[in-house]
Formats: C-alpha cells, structure tokens, sequence
C-alpha cells in the first residue's frame, strides 16, 4: 500500500516535471508578432503618414486600448462563439472539425479557436500534425500568460486582410481610411469574415461572395440580438470595397525625419496638418515668382511660441519636385545665417551695460588683423545708434560691438542658447560670427526667436507631442529682450523700400533678414506673441545667385506665412514687462550715461542691464563770449570767456560724417595770437606705423601697459586720445597716458583742442603665458 502510493506519487512528479518542461520550451507565439510599420500622427491625433513595416506589409499598432465593440462580437461571432469559456482550444469544435474533414475526404475545417490562429501566425508555412499540435501548446501557453482581451487583441492586430495588409487597423485604413473605432456594422463585419480566406475573398475580386458571407454574418448577428432587424438589412445593402485607399503622406519631410529619430510605432507629434497644408499652399505660390529668378528651393518652419511647438515644417517647395532636389529637408540643412544672429548681441550688450539703442556706435574702416568687416552697401555711416545699426543691418558696428563684448563670451551665449552647430572653437570663428561666419539649421535659429519671445529664456523646440520639455535657460534679461523686439519690429527699414508696400501688414511683427556671404542663403526670421515663423531661400545645390537677398527673396515669404496664419487678437504684440524696466537718463546725443558736461535724456533700460558706459565725448572748453575761439590761461587774461562743452568725435567718425554730408559741430580754433601757440606738427614716435610691438607680463603676470611717445603738441594744451576709435582719455602737456591693447591689430588717434590730429596702426603681441 504505502509502495503504490510512493509509486504515483513518483509518477505524478515525473508528469508534472515532463509538463513544466513542454510548458518552458514552448515558445510564446507573442513574441513572434507585433511586426509594425511606424504611423506618424499630427497634434490633432491625424495620420500623417505611416510606413510599411520590415517585411513591406502595412501593420499598425492599435490606435488606442480598447477593441472596438462591433469589431469584437463580429469576429468573435464568425471565428470563435466560446472564446471567453474555452482555455485556448475547443475539444468540441476539434472533434466536430475532424468528422466534418472526414464526410468530406479533404480538409474544409480547422476547429481552430482565436488562440490557436494567434499561435499560427507566429508560425507561418505549412501545416503539418506536429505544428497543429506545438499550436495547441501555444495556446494553452498564451492563456495562462495574456488576458483574453491582449489575445483578441493580437489576433486583430496581426490577421491577414489580403495582399500586405496584416491587421484590423491597417484593414480599416486601406479599405475604408478609416480607424476602427469608426467602422460601420457591414465594415466590422467585412473585416470579420476576411482573414477567414484572404487569398480568394480580397476585397476587389469575388465581390459576390464576399458580400455573401459578410451578410450571413451580418444575419447571425441579428439573431444573437447585437443588431436589430432594420440595421441588418441597410448593412447588407452597403457595397463592399472594391479597392485599397492610398494611406496619407502628408508633411513628408517631417514625417520622414520623425520616423527616423523615433522607435515608437505610433509617434504622436506637435505638428498641425492644416496649417501644414496651408502653408504648403502659400510656399507654392511663393516659389514661382522665386523660381523665375534662379531661386529653386524654399523651407520654412512655424513654431507656437508659448509650448515652443513646431506646427508647421516645411522641407523644400516641392518633395516629387526631383529636378530641383526636392526631397532634400531644407528645415535640417545647416547654413549660414547670414545678419540672422545680429539681434542677440544687441540685447547681450544692452545688459552688459556696453549700450542702450539709442548709443552711437563707429561705422568706420575697421581692422582686425586680415579681417575687415564691410557693410553691404560698402559705404561707411561715420556714426550711428544701435537702434539703426541693428535694423540696417549694418556689419562693421556689429562686428566692433562684438569685439568690445567678446567674441568668446558670445560663441558660449550661442551654444547655451541651443545652437549646436558650433563644431569650431571660438577662436576659429572670431569675429565672423557675427555675420554669418558658422553655420546654423533652422529649428536652431528658430528657437532662437522663439526665447526672445518668451522673454529671454531659451530652450530648444519641440516636435513630439507628450515629450518632456527642457527646463528654458535665461540669457537675456526681459526688459532687454522686449526692447530688441520693439527695434527690430519697426517696419520702414531704409534699403527695402522698393518691396516695402508688400509687408504692409497690421499685425506687428519682429523679424530680422540674413543674406550669407556670396548670395547663396537668403534668411528671414519673425516672431510675435504667437508664433515664430523662419524661412530660407536659396538653392540646394549651393549654387550662389545675386538676385538672392534676405529682405527681397524671403521677406515677402515670411509675411505670406504670416498673414495667412490665424491670429490671437489677445497675442497682439508683446507686453511691456513694466517691473523689468526702469528709467535712465543718457547722453541725449552719444547714448552713453551722461556727464555733466552732457545735455540729458530719459529712457527706459533693463533693471537688470549693468551701469552703462560714460559719455567722454563731451569735454569742457574755454571760449571767448561769441564762441568763436578756444582760449587757455596763458591768453584769456583780459577777455570775457567761459566754459562750454564740445562733443569730441574720433577722428574717423569725424571723416566720414563730413564725407555723408551731416553737419559736424567744430570746437572753436585757439586764439591765433596766444602766446604759447606751438606752431610744430603733433606727431606720434610711438609705435611708429605698422610697427609690431610684443608685450610682455610682469612678475605677477599683469600684462605691461604701452605708453605712446608724441611730440609736436603745445604745452598745457589738452590732447584727446582713442584706441579703435574708441575714447581712451584725455591729457593736458607732458602727461603720460597708458594703455592696454589686447592681441591684433589697433589704431590710435590723437586730437588736439584745435581739431588737429594724428593716426597710427600698429600690431600688439601680448605674451601668452601666465
Ligand atoms: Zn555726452
Ligand atoms: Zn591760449
């Protein structure tokens, strides 16, 4: 007795251990399948477009969780009635099936259940006793691991629905373009009865008989009480498909590079087909007038400025355009931007205290070891404000103002603000880039803006729509951000006249144009409360064209887009962050912080801009009471005289503000008949011109100052000196002044009260080691 009941406790042991086994090397038929292509949709959930998977076939994952309820008591209703009852086979269809088989002498049944098909498309090819048998292993498997539902669900996710349309989500699209949720009865059912045959009942071919067998399911679906009598009969009267719908290929660059980046099979992203569609339209339009003049290829990029989403992306003019590289995605060329970064700057140094927009900036001959900047028109102002010099676009006060901020300060100012198309070091660019010297892509450059916008904070766009946004940097204080948006929205810009009429438009808008060095990229870049809008022009094969400007090629484009835009009367225009500005009075004609020798003005500034610079321009003079001589204190002994204050120009801007004509206040000659007038010529002995001159440190690593020789000047006559054109001090007689010139290339001038002066140019080598 206690012998047998060891002996079946052994056998029990030996079944058990033989099961766990056949259980562990089954494979799980799952695993096998959910081969899907990639479906990308728009921000509203729209297919934009969706890609076969690896083997050419048209599989989706499921749009949301849930079965469709049609769907599922249709199929369950034609495949599988004791679906939710049995455990993965059903002994009493199999034996029926067997009988069924054997009356007919072929086989006509499977008395397969769900399951088991689930299993069978996991495992492909020919049928065989052995693979019916492993499917019925798997099937048992898939029941203790998955829910009937995620079984359900991968059979509808994976059957055959004719030719390389696997699945119901791809059925449904390419027969009905229509999602699952939204199918009709007779569509369900169609869907039902088609993975039952694909190969005689694709839709198309057989109609007749594929209506047979809907409408028979459609009548069994009636009798079970699903549908009543009168939706029965008006879906047996629903036409079968008859052919395959396209699926969308909409925003095709988009999608193209959304696919490529992202693993997910559905990727839900922030762009907005119908302004895609729109403004596809209008870059259309635009690009014939463009294409007349050698201009082929267009891209454009609209971003919503608040979520910093991109809605619209635009890659060339045209995508089945071959002729002209159409496929090339513009949006993700990296190009040269051109003025495009010039903004930037300007409210970098309004916070740095260096100007305000009203402070005049030198537009003269500059040089910079081999670099001399020029400005477009090759011409040079002599002097102007920020303001005009950012919105003239004018090179050479940029590039001076990037001097006197850092060129290396601004290259890390660039990078933290999300370019990341810096691939030199800042030394490599230097200067240059300031217009145009790297290289940017437009989403980059956009995003830009876009921080301008959103008062100085930066961070980069965004195209996937649940994506965790980056945490926004602030590089620009808001009051100086506001205040560049405001320069560089006034719209009558001088040198654009000619097209001006076409950008007429009420809606206020902050933009800024970039033509590249050799016309071969024309930039124009706008924002407003609402959006930021970019647009490149040019050609893809980098083919240079004079008739290629920033203001000319892509302005009109950037007001198209924006016109055609719809509009937030609230987002009119940006709102001035009052507790971010204070006043500040200025020099009311130089726009640095004034002397007292200067006459004053109030403006607003950036709380928190640093202290701006002293005006020196203006210097106190002794003139006689008709001011029309300078006297000192060897001469005025017996003539009434008083102090009066004279603006001081650098001697270039001198030059070339008489050579454009506009009126220069001169300082009153010095009496002719005072006696200590010095009748030799000033002229500096040191650095004579072109010297070059080495620097070296001091013990405690302090670079040694230059002290300049002169001679020719009157004793106790006051001299005025500038280095690059920038005021380095004043001195009276034999006084010593000193200065420290970094590495390159300077000029230093030297004017007398009398209005007479003196240059030299001279290359200063500062010992590097420290
Ligand atoms: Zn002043
Ligand atoms: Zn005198």
């Amino acid at each position: 007795m206690k012998k047998r009941k060891r002996l079946w406790l052994v056998i029990a042991l030996i079944v058990i251990i033989f099961l766990g086994i056949i259980y562990l090397i089954t494979p799980d038929a799952s695993k096998k399948l959910d081969n899907y292509g990639k479906i990308v949709l728009d921000r509203q959930g729209k297919i934009l477009r969706a890609f076969l998977n690896e083997n050419e076939q048209w599989c989706f994952v499921p749009g949301n969780a849930q079965i469709p309820p049609k769907l599922e008591k249709a199929v369950l209703c034609f495949e599988d009635r004791y679906f939710y009852q049995h455990p993965g086979f059903n002994p009493v269809s199999i034996i029926q099936a067997v009988s069924r088989n054997i009356k007919a002498g072929k086989v006509v049944s499977g008395g397969s259940t769900i399951t088991m098909q689930v299993c069978r498309l996991a495992n492909p090819g020919e049928r065989t006793l052995y693979k019916k048998l492993m499917e019925l292993l798997q099937a048992v498997k898939l029941e203790i691991l998955y829910t009937k539902k995620e079984i359900l669900s991968l059979y509808l996710n994976n059957a055959p629905y004719g030719g390389n349309i696997l699945g119901v989500r791809a059925a449904a699209l390419k027969y009905f373009a229509r999602e699952p949720a939204q199918l009709s009865w007779a569509e369900a059912a169609l869907l039902a009865v088609l993975p039952n045959a694909p190969a005689q009942l694709s839709p198309g071919k057989n109609q007749q008989l594929l209506i047979d067998k809907r409408n028979r399911l459609l009548h069994n679906l009636a009798k079970k009480g699903y549908i009543d009598e009168i939706t029965c009969e008006l879906s047996c009267r629903e036409p079968a498909v008859d052919n395959k719908r396209n699926l969308p290929c909409e925003a095709p660059h988009f999608t193209r590079y959304a696919a490529a980046k992202q693993n997910s099979p559905e990727i839900r992203t922030t762009l907005d087909l119908q302004l895609q569609n729109m403004i596809e339209r209008t870059i259309k339009f635009q690009g014939g007038y463009l294409h007349e003049n050698g201009i082929r290829n267009l891209s454009a990029l609209v971003v919503d400025n608040q979520s910093r989403e991109i809605l619209v992306w635009i890659g060339s003019q045209d995508f089945y355009d071959d002729e002209a590289q159409g496929q090339i995605d513009g949006v993700l060329a990296e190009r040269s931007p051109g003025s495009t970064l010039k903004p930037f700057l300007y409210a970098s140094a309004i916070d740095d205290g260096l100007i305000v927009p009203e402070t005049m900036l030198a537009d003269v001959p500059s040089y910079y070891g081999v670099f001399q900047p020029k400005n477009a028109s090759r011409k040079y102002e002599g002097w102007v404000t920020a303001n005009e010099a950012l919105v003239r676009s004018l090179n050479v006060p940029a590039v001076r103002l990037l001097n006197l901020y850092g060129f290396e300060r601004y290259y890390y100012f660039l990078k933290d603000a999300g370019l990341t198309t810096l691939f030199r070091t800042a030394e490599g660019y230097g200067l240059t880039l300031i217009i145009g010297g790297c290289e940017v892509r437009m989403p980059e450059l956009a995003a830009l803006y876009c921080g301008l916008a959103n008062q100085g904070r930066f961070a980069p766009l965004s195209y996937l729509k649940d994506e965790d946004k980056a945490k926004p940097v602030q590089l620009i204080s808001p009051g100086s951000s506001w205040q560049i948006l405001n320069v560089i929205s006034e719209l009558k810009r001088p040198g654009a006249e000619y097209y001006w009429h076409q950008f007429d438009n009420q809606w206020k808008l902050a933009w800024k144009t970039g033509t590249s060095y050799g016309h071969r990229d024309a930039w124009a870049v706008g924002t407003n409360p609402q959006y930021t809008i970019a647009v490149w022009a040019g050609n893809f094969n980098n083919q240079s064209n004079p008739m290629l400007s920033g203001a000319s090629s892509a302005g009109p484009l950037l007001f198209a887009i924006f016109n055609a835009l719809p509009k937030d009367p609230e987002k009119y225009w940006f709102k001035m962050p009052l507790n971010e500005l204070e006043e500040c009075e200025i020099c009311a004609e130089t726009g640095f912080a004034p002397s007292k020798w200067c006459e004053k003005d109030t403006i607003l500034v950036s709380k928190q801009a640093k202290a701006l610079r002293f005006c020196n321009y203006h210097q106190p003079f002794q003139v006689t009471k008709d001011s029309k001589n300078t006297v000192c204190s060897k001469c005025w002994k017996g003539i009434e005289h008083e102090t009066k204050a004279y603006l001081v120009y650098p001697p270039q801007v001198r030059k070339y503000l008489k050579l454009n004509g506009y009126p220069v206040q001169e300082i009153p000659p010095h009496i002719p008949d005072c006696p200590t007038r010095y009748k030799a010529k000033l002229q500096i002995d040191y650095p004579q011109p072109g010297a070059m001159i080495f620097l070296p440190r001091d013990i405690d690593l302090q670079q040694q100052r230059l002290t300049p020789q002169i001679s020719g000047y009157a004793p106790e006559t006051r001299l005025f000196w500038y280095l690059d054109n920038e005021f380095a001090g004043s001195t009276i007689g034999k006084e010593n002044i000193s200065l420290l010139p970094e590495n390159g290339f300077h000029t230093l001038s030297i004017i007398d009260e009398s209005g007479n002066s003196v240059s030299t140019t001279f290359q200063i080598n500062v010992s590097q080691e420290k």
